[in-house]
């Protein structure tokens, strides 16, 4: 669009130069013209939506973000300037929380808002769910339930009440699959009678010694420290498995929990987790391993290649802030995403592997953002990138002592 092009290109000028000067050169006219062209445009990847609302005076933008909202325009554009808003403009949806998740503003960023108003975003929340029907009712429940433990039970008897398995009404069928997809999202299932939460409510973040991620993400070392648990524990370097057949591997070494800390759902008093990063990198889909009692984790896989391992240190496990418990990826914030239990971070659509011992969803263990150091170059570089630089995830099934890695990148 002409009108955004030549905007673009005088704020440019303004921006890196004289931003004390933007008011001076542009009318309010001419801003608000821009934000609603821009809204309806794509995603500009490029484009510094909150610097807009950085440069103008707060009544030249705010009364243009609201009819974007009220008009609830789909536009990826207008998603860009919501986002820019509440970052701009924390408290801005505080009093209205059903108007925060209808606008998919990430949702990490959602949560944390949910979280600063408790109390205010139950109420929203329960007014959507009674009122809306379909997925947005089923959304509003599920953010309920993340927002707080005691709301499970109550979404297990919702969720049980749509649930009619046999039911040759057709439209019965639809709502129980609605439900059913909704909440499996969020990790959500019925299992019997009883909802099942496929991740753990402890929550905890890897912090490495300082220089071991080369500097970021910086939050790593930023948690106080009374909240970090009294050990170390090893992570990284090599570490010798079995294959199907029972052969010697050499498999990576992730991180040796001794002790387990309590509330992750596993009920081994120590866990090594540790997997092939060739068969990761080769296979992009779950890769799963046998814990065995005398401590020999066993590939399902007959080939394993060698891979650098991580660098080998120890960490510590800081228990997660709240604001930190929910958290995801590409929100634009260079966050700390080396997470043991809590809420898993997928890149993509959230994707729980099915233990192959008891055929249940396996629960979530601990997520690794790119970036680890290798011992060893590999594709000419000793940072670690699970693909294009997404992040990895590790299930663990504590009936059958199985663990499984996936990992997705955009
Ligand atoms: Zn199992």
């Amino acid at each position: 669009m002409a009108t955004t092009k030549s905007f673009d290109e005088r704020l440019d000028k303004v921006r890196y130069n004289e931003p004390s000067l933007a008011t001076a050169q542009f009318s309010r006219d001419e801003v608000v013209a821009y934000i609603e062209a821009k809204a309806q445009e794509k995603t500009d990847f490029g484009y510094p939506y909150r610097d807009v609302l950085k440069l103008f005076p707060r009544d030249w933008w705010l009364p243009s973000i609201e009819a974007i909202l009220k008009a609830r325009w789909n536009a990826d554009g207008a998603r860009c300037f919501v986002d820019a808003l509440f970052q701009a403009e924390p408290s801005y949806f505080a009093d209205a929380p059903h108007e925060l998740l209808d606008w998919n503003v990430g949702f990490a960023r959602t949560m944390r808002m949910l979280q600063a108003r408790p109390d205010v975003a139950r109420e929203g929340l329960r007014r959507m769910f009674e009122t809306r029907d379909g997925s947005d009712r089923w959304r509003a429940a599920a953010h309920l339930a993340l927002l707080d433990a005691s709301e499970e039970p109550s979404l297990g008897r919702a969720l049980a009440a749509v649930t009619v398995p046999d039911s040759s009404d057709d439209a019965a069928k639809r709502s129980m699959s609605i439900a059913q997809w909704g909440l499996r999202e969020y990790g959500y299932e019925l299992r019997g009678d009883t909802l099942h939460r496929a991740w753990p409510r402890a929550a905890f973040h890897l912090a490495f010694p300082p220089g071991y991620l080369g500097g970021r993400p910086k939050e790593a070392l930023e948690f106080p420290p009374g909240e970090a648990l009294p050990s170390t524990f090893a992570f990284g370097g090599a570490i010798e498995g079995r294959n199907a057949e029972g052969g010697r591997v050499r498999l990576e070494h992730i991180l040796t929990l001794d002790p387990v800390p309590p509330g992750l759902g596993v009920s081994a008093s120590r866990l090594v987790l540790a997997a092939s990063l060739w068969i990761l990198e080769d296979e992009r889909t779950e890769s799963f391993y046998r814990h065995h009692p005398d401590g020999t984790i066993e590939t399902e896989s007959d080939e394993v290649r060698p891979h650098p391992a991580f660098q080998s240190t120890q960490v510590r496990l800081v228990r997660s802030p709240a604001t930190k418990r929910f958290q995801s990826w590409g929100e634009g914030t260079d966050e700390n995403l080396y997470r043991l239990g809590g809420y898993p971070v997928f890149v993509q659509s959230p994707s729980y592997p099915n233990c192959i011992g008891c055929g249940l969803r396996m629960s979530h263990l601990l997520s690794l953002d790119s970036g680890l150091p290798l011992e060893e170059p590999r594709h000419g570089t000793t940072e670690h990138a699970w693909g294009s630089g997404g992040v990895a995830n590790g299930f663990w099934c504590d009936d059958c002592r199985i663990s499984a890695w996936s990992w997705d990148c955009t």
